[in-house]
């Protein structure tokens, strides 16, 4: 294991909101609440959507397929808890508006109980027997337990390792960035589950057929950065792996901006990583990885930051997918009387719900509760002024657009010229909008046109 102190890597382009991430930073992974009642969504990563393989009436099991797929980007999804299917029915979804869902029941006779992650133990015992795993055992567990992308994007994670003839990758970046304000379940588990995070690694490259791996910390969790350094040093056979801190600065965990940071490599616009042989995966999707193999455990619980200054009780939670977001608040001491948006994820990129009953899904990575005044805030910033034609926008822009005249054009209904300034490139991060001295709401424009673009894409002939 090589170490890269260097720290000044990153990418052109990118701000520094405030990091906010002292709210919740010390506090150590805590069980979630006890479930009342489950939405395990149909539809919670990139790809097809599953259908339901169980019908309302069927008891079902911790672990226990409840949706699939044929389809080869998707992932299926399984019953978190011993209970009882009472409907499959239309569920407030963050990204898709409305989408289906297994309403699960518990068991009255089994009781759940506050879920709890599994001890540390049985990755470090399991160390020297990752070598009995072929690759292709490694890719059907992680297809089995229905792993995506947990950073946000959930893509089926098995699609990213498995080696693919066309487009072979040699390097594999974990991504321990976190850069988005507030949050901080991944820096949790690179304190806590250091040696899970390793076992998944080793089994990504062995599936991915990588030959290095590259993983990747922001300078500002020297903490972290640690844990990872000594961990490996105590991990027979890791010499591969390079531990890389990288500068903090926003989005520096999104996929294009890392590769940039740490091989000074571009994905080409409009592509893929593995176009230039490199995957990227976070690191809770790592842990995800090695309790799918080494325990044979499907995705059905994840660490969450619940945030914000108008949550009573803020922390690091390991919560039960399909947990109502209303009672996981309840759980973390309701809201206080400062409350005034719900978001899921954090203020940069997060989506906010009107919805509490909206579940928490494998790629919800923080439920961040806004306060009046921010919101206050966000109100005063809206009543824009005309553009200066200062320029920090295309400065701030860290994929080289021009922000304000793609905003121009969706403002103007003209998506062919907004697709001229390659609109479909823009990542969604929001940093054209929050550097914008003239407040114009650039981000918000941006993903409208997105919106328009993708109906209009639906409803011409093939
Ligand atoms: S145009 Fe898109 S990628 Fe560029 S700064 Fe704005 S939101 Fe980010
Ligand atoms: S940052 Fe705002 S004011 Fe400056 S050029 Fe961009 S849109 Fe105009």
């Amino acid at each position: 294991m090589k170490t890269m102190l260097i720290g000044k890597l990153t990418f052109p382009g990118g701000t520094h909101p405030p990091q906010r991430k002292d709210l919740t930073a010390d506090s150590p992974i805590q069980p979630g609440p006890v479930v009342k009642k489950l939405a395990v969504m149909l539809s919670q990563h990139t790809g097809a959507p599953c259908r339901p393989t169980v019908k309302p009436g069927s008891i079902v099991q911790p672990g226990q397929l409840i949706g699939d797929s044929d389809a080869f980007i998707s992932a299926p999804v399984h019953s978190p808890i011993d209970g009882r299917v009472k409907e499959v029915a239309l569920q407030s979804h963050p990204v898709l508006g409305r989408s289906p869902a297994v309403i699960i029941e518990p068991n009255p006779n089994i009781p759940p109980k506050r879920p709890r992650p599994k001890s540390q133990d049985l990755f470090r015992d399991a160390a020297e027997l990752l070598d009995k795993y072929s690759p292709e055992q490694i890719c059907l567990a992680v297809r089995k337990a229905g792993i995506v992308g947990m950073g946000g994007a959930g893509f089926p994670t098995r699609v990213k390792i498995e080696p693919n003839p066309r487009l072979p990758k040699h390097t594999m970046i974990v991504n321990g960035c976190e850069c988005e304000p507030y949050i901080t379940c991944d820096y949790r588990i690179m304190l806590e589950w250091t040696e899970q995070i390793i076992a998944g690694i080793i089994l990504a490259k062995k599936a991915s057929g990588c030959e290095r791996v590259f993983v990747a910390i922001e300078d500002n969790k020297p903490q972290a950065i640690e844990a990872v350094r000594v961990a490996l040093k105590n991990w027979p056979d890791t010499g591969y792996i390079h531990l890389v801190p990288v500068k903090t600065k926003y989005p520096q965990g999104s996929e294009r901006q890392l590769i940039k940071a740490v091989l000074n490599r571009n994905v080409p616009t409009g592509g893929i990583p593995p176009m230039i042989g490199v995957i990227v995966l976070n690191v809770a999707t790592c842990a995800a990885i090695a309790e799918a193999v080494i325990l044979s455990l499907p995705l059905t619980h994840r660490v969450l930051t619940v945030t914000g200054e108008a949550v009573a009780e803020p922390g690091n939670y390991y919560v039960t997918i399909g947990t109502p977001v209303g009672e996981l608040i309840e759980f973390c001491g309701g809201v206080t009387q400062k409350s005034a948006k719900v978001v899921l994820g954090g203020p940069m990129m997060g989506i906010a719900v009107a919805d509490l009953e909206t579940p928490i899904t494998k790629t919800t990575g923080a439920v961040t509760v806004l306060t009046k005044h921010q919101i206050g805030k966000a109100k005063f910033r809206g009543r824009q002024t005309p553009c200066i034609r200062c320029g920090r926008c295309l400065q701030a822009c860290p994929e080289h657009l021009n922000p304000t005249k793609i905003a121009h054009a969706v403002k103007n209904n003209r998506l062919d010229i907004a697709q001229d300034y390659f609109l479909s490139a823009c990542n969604e991060c929001g940093c054209c909008s929050y550097v914008c001295p003239a407040k114009i709401e650039l981000t918000g424009y941006i993903k409208t046109g997105k919106i328009f673009l993708a109906r209009q894409k639906k409803k011409m002939p093939e």
